[in-house]
């Protein structure tokens, strides 16, 4: 099961720092006579489409982008025959439209997140969802990411709390990748491991400075988000940033749709996690408190049968993927004691 080779993609550049969103049209690299094709979100539209528009100066398609599912992503591919590249601009929706839409045509995609909610930023991932279940599908992580804290900053601080719950769940998706590698001899590592680890101390140790949500604050976010997604591309899986608490976190989507957000429900599925793997799991959740993350299922209208019901089916969402929950087979009786026991529920 070692593998013996494989590839590592990654983005090429990266430019953060206040108020460079102006910047996109030099960013962007591609010439004057370039076509240019930028999927959004209405209401970031709204708030820079001016910015974006007049720094671009380039023949630019704005492509709505609704929902993450492959009729959007359809759409962005049809808006995008003969463009140069794909901007994908906005939250979670439109990075991981963008990112699909660009790898299946094979034209570079560039990142400008306008919140920091998720790892998707720079990850080879797009996460892309249909009526019944969400997908994680492998893409090209982007050539250029462009992240403006002030843009950022003013997100609702409930984005900036999910992406500090996405954060800390690498504390426990590291834990799983190691306990996968001592029981099947999968590939494991040690330097993407260890890039993730850091990415969650970010939170873990840091949640008192994280907690004030200044501009340094959500910079330290986005770098470590950023981070992540590089982690993935280094080891070649999403093995770094993806446990079992994101298992847990798939099963919610599945059971009660829409109620979390992504980061929300895996930090909360770390925490829980990260007693069953024998790891200081008070202190994240005292790390989510300090950072306004919620904590208890109640805090995002889940009920408690549909956390145990979500613990209970976690494993099967994606069985060749080996977790703490390959080892400990959790029934309804143990799951609620589980979900108990950490304050979940
Ligand atoms: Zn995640």
């Amino acid at each position: 099961m070692e593998r013996r080779s494989h590839l590592m993609e990654l983005p090429r550049k990266i430019l953060i720092g206040e108020n460079v969103l102006e910047q996109i049209g030099d960013f962007v690299d591609v010439p004057k006579s370039a076509r240019v094709v930028v999927a959004s979100g209405t209401n970031v539209l709204e708030r820079v489409r001016e910015i974006v528009g007049s720094s671009l100066n380039r023949s630019t398609t704005w492509v709505v982008v609704t929902h993450s599912d492959i009729y959007n992503v359809r759409k962005v591919m049809r808006a995008s025959r003969r463009a140069h590249c794909i901007i994908g601009l906005g939250g979670g929706k439109s990075v991981d439209v963008g990112k699909l839409a660009a790898s299946k045509l094979g034209i570079p995609f560039i990142s400008v997140p306008t919140s920091a909610s998720h790892d998707g930023i720079a990850s080879p991932f797009a996460s892309i969802s249909d009526s019944k279940k969400h997908y994680s599908i492998v893409a090209k992580p982007p050539v250029g990411i462009l992240a403006d804290v002030n843009v950022i900053a003013a997100a609702p601080t409930r984005l900036f709390a999910a992406g500090c719950g996405d954060l800390v769940s690498k504390l426990t998706a590291v834990r799983d990748w190691q306990i996968g590698r001592d029981a099947t001899g999968e590939y494991y590592g040690g330097y993407a491991a260890s890039l993730a680890l850091m990415s969650a101390n970010v939170v873990i140790d840091g949640a008192g400075r994280m907690g004030s949500y200044g501009l340094p604050a959500v910079r330290d976010l986005v770098e470590a988000l950023i981070s992540t997604g590089v982690a993935a591309g280094i080891a070649g899986s999403s093995r770094p940033c993806s446990g079992s608490e994101h298992l847990f976190s798939h099963s919610l989507d599945s059971i009660c749709p829409g109620k979390g957000l992504h980061g929300e429900q895996c930090g909360i599925g770390t925490i829980m996690m990260a007693k069953l793997q024998r790891l200081d799991w008070r202190s994240v959740r005292s790390a989510l408190k300090k950072v306004q993350a919620p904590t208890r299922a109640s805090q995002l209208r889940i009920g408690e049968s549909e956390v145990v019901s979500a613990l209970v089916g976690a494993a099967a969402i994606r069985p060749e993927r080996y977790t703490i929950l390959s080892q400990v087979v959790l029934d309804r009786e143990s799951a609620k004691n589980l979900a108990t026991e950490t304050g979940v529920i």
